[in-house]
């Protein structure tokens, strides 16, 4: 089946005893039992809830995975995914990652004994030269955030195997509509739903599968030991936004491509990353391992002076932290998503005092034009 078609029935049949279209919110903690030693498969809520598991098992079709699990919010899901590790075990992470993750990696693990060794996994070569005796997996983000580096993601499990590392790929950014890294092999795949899966800035979720039952089941044990899960209400919330994640992806992808156009002609743009430009050195591989490329833009303004004036003169984008909603937002990573990281290694890595940037929304991508370029003349005003 499509890709689209999938989308559009997650969740539908559902409910065999009224036929509804949608599945219900089932706003239950616990469920009676038929008799001893029997169950309808629900017991306590924090094991499973029927609208959850609905979710869980949408996300698990469109990733083409083994098992879902659904979490409080994306860092919670990150959570049960490095709770796979223990003291002495070394990762590799994208170095240019969410700043949440970053933190949790260096603020958390790292005092328990979990190594992290950052490169840019776009250079295999320099994956390579990191790997140890110890090294356990290999935690990649493609595009990166906010640089948009991108990962040949077929070459860089293959390395994983060859060295028995797990491949953990947080796919927010694309979405399966996009990019769906288990079918070329990778391990587990986590998401922060908040962004494109739930789609309209209204929810705080996360969502992990695993390629096998034997690893799935172990972030399903954690999910329901710790108890970081994903409320019904929320649950029902992301069904929704997946019906219509293909039309959404579409509208990112074009609009996106636009301003990341109109941007790079820009004088006051000192440089534009967006893996949907020619331009753009990762351009080719995400041709061959993405359905498209997203709406996420990062670019550099000439001078920093020119962000405060830009953050104050935009009027259809909303200055605010997040992404992937319907509503266009902007966000100035070195303050905000990525505060949490050293200055040094910010500036090492390209997220300095003039980078911004651009999660496009669903709007005209005319009017999305027109209040950058407002906001830009306030500047040389
Ligand atoms: C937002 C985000 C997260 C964290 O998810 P929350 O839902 O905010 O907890 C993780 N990874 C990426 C790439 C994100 O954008």
């Amino acid at each position: 089946m499509h890709i689209e078609t999938l989308l559009v029935r997650s969740g539908v049949n559902r409910d065999p005893a009224t036929g509804s279209i949608t599945t219900p919110i089932y706003q239950a903690s616990t469920f009676a039992h038929p008799r001893l030693g029997e169950s309808t498969g629900y017991d306590y809520a924090r094991t499973a809830n029927p609208t959850r598991t609905a979710l869980e098992d949408a996300i698990t079709a469109l990733e083409e995975g083994e098992v879902g699990a659904a979490f409080a919010s994306g860092m919670a899901g990150v959570m049960a995914v490095l709770a796979l590790f223990k003291n002495g075990d070394h990762l590799i992470v994208s170095e240019d990652l969410y700043g949440g993750t970053y933190r949790v990696l260096n603020d958390i693990f790292a005092e328990q004994g979990v190594e992290v060794t950052y490169v840019n996994t776009a250079h295999l070569d320099q994956v390579k030269a990191v790997l140890k005796q110890n090294t356990k997996a290999l935690f990649i983000e493609t595009p990166t955030n906010p640089m948009m580096h991108v990962t040949d993601l077929k070459g860089i499990i293959e390395l994983a195997k060859e060295s028995n590392l797990l491949t953990i790929v947080d796919n927010t950014f694309m979405s399966p509509y996009y990019q769906r890294p288990l079918s070329l092999g990778a391990d587990i795949v986590i998401h922060s739903a908040s962004k494109y899966i739930g789609g309209h800035n209204d929810v705080v979720a996360g969502l992990v599968v695993a390629r096998c039952r034997e690893l799935g089941e172990k972030i399903r044990f954690y999910q329901n030991a710790a108890g970081a899960i994903l409320g019904p209400q929320d649950s029902w919330l992301l069904l929704r936004g997946i019906k219509t994640l293909a039309l959404r992806m579409e509208k990112h992808n074009e609009n996106a491509l636009k301003i990341a156009n109109w941007l790079t002609s820009h004088e006051l743009v000192e440089k534009v990353y967006y893996p949907g430009l020619e331009s753009h050195p990762g351009y080719h591989v995400m041709k061959q391992q993405a359905g498209g490329f997203g709406g996420m833009i990062s670019f550099a303004v000439t001078d920093p002076q020119i962000v405060p004036v830009l953050l104050e003169n935009i009027k259809v984008i909303t200055f605010a932290e997040s992404l992937g909603g319907v509503e266009s937002l902007m966000t100035f990573p070195a303050r905000q998503t990525h505060a949490d990281i050293p200055e040094e290694i910010r500036n090492r890595v390209g997220v300095t005092n003039c980078l911004l940037r651009l999660s496009v929304g669903i709007e005209h991508a005319e009017d999305l034009i027109q209040d950058l370029k407002e906001a830009f003349d306030a500047y040389n005003k």
